[in-house]
């Protein structure tokens, strides 16, 4: 069965996007058939993979709104088992014009249907608000990643991203769990960072991912080159933690490890680690982390 992924949160700048391509990124790498999924207008996600934008090149926009077959949506990433559909600035008008479709907050899920067979993981980066794309992304996701930056204090903002989640899980989507909350942009030289990890900790001690991801000029530069980050640095500490991040997410989902000769063969492992395994794993690292000082703060690498 595939597994399809959203990554989501209103608040901008956390690091979805950069999140959304070094997952898809990893896991085609790790034997997966995967398909991302821009649902961005501002097609951060197409970018950072480094496709070029063509005017003829349909994208999300045209598959979501104007029945564009799938196939002509669809654009290899250059990297093998790794497809995209990509998005650019047009898609701002589909919040408006797909509530003039039927069951507007079903297309997506509606599209996937019939294809998502053709892949074993399908990730999907939303955009920074709870409008009708990320509630498209979410209604046909069943599991969502939350990234959350170090760098506020995000408890509220958190509440409104699991309260969105949970009336989905309602009404529109009873699949739909949480996979994990994901720290991103941590600096161990500042102390909001450390707080805001603790914070999350205490508030939702099951979900947060064992992988911190450092705030990392390399992870920043990445998507300029039109790389994920273990192509353009891969023995950064970014790559290292988007590593563990990546891994994680296989055991969380119980899948077995993919062939590395073109077909993904997902499955569900017997011996998948339980979430209080992974959240304990994750206190450790907190904790040495902050012991460390300042060796796990930002670097160029
Ligand atoms: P939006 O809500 O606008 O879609 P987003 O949540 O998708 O934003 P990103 O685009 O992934 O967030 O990241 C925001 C900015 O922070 C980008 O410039 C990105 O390169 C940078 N960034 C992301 N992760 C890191 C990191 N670990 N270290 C340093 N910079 C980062
Ligand atoms: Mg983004």
């Amino acid at each position: 069965m595939t597994s399809i992924i959203a990554l989501a949160n209103q608040k901008g700048g956390v690091g979805k996007t950069t999140t959304a391509v070094n997952l898809a990124w990893y896991l085609a790498a790790e034997g997966w058939r995967t398909l991302l999924i821009d649902l961005d207008p501002q097609g951060n996600a197409t970018s950072s993979l480094g496709l070029e934008k063509h005017p003829e090149q349909p994208t999300s926009l045209e598959w979501l709104l104007h029945d564009a077959p799938t196939d002509e949506c669809l654009q290899a990433s250059g990297r093998d088992r790794l497809d995209i559909i990509g998005a650019n600035r047009d898609l701002a008008s589909a919040e408006l014009d797909l509530k003039n479709l039927p069951r507007p907050q079903r297309r997506l899920s509606e599209l996937l249907v019939p294809v998502q067979h053709r892949w074993d993981i399908i990730v999907i980066d939303c955009p920074p608000s709870l409008g009708l794309l990320t509630v498209n992304g979410l209604t046909a996701a069943q599991r969502v990643v939350i990234p959350v930056q170090c760098e506020y204090l995000p408890l509220e903002g958190l509440a409104e991203i699991t309260g969105t989640i949970e009336r989905i899980g309602r009404s529109l989507n009873p699949d739909l769990t949480i996979l994990g909350l994901l720290m991103t942009m941590f600096d161990s030289r500042t102390r909001l960072s450390i707080e805001v990890v603790r914070d999350v900790h205490k508030r939702y001690p099951e979900l947060v991912f064992r992988a911190l991801i450092p705030r990392s000029v390399r992870v920043a530069e990445a998507p300029s080159h039109g790389l994920s980050i273990f192509e353009y640095d891969p023995r950064s500490r970014g790559a290292e933690a988007y590593g563990l991040f990546g891994s994680d997410v296989i055991a969380r989902l119980g899948l077995v490890p993919a062939s590395q000769d073109g077909e993904g063969t997902a499955s569900v492992a017997a011996d998948a680690p339980s979430a209080a395994e992974l959240t304990a794993v994750t206190c450790v690292n907190v904790e040495v982390t902050r012991q460390g000082g300042g060796e796990r703060g930002d670097d160029s690498r």
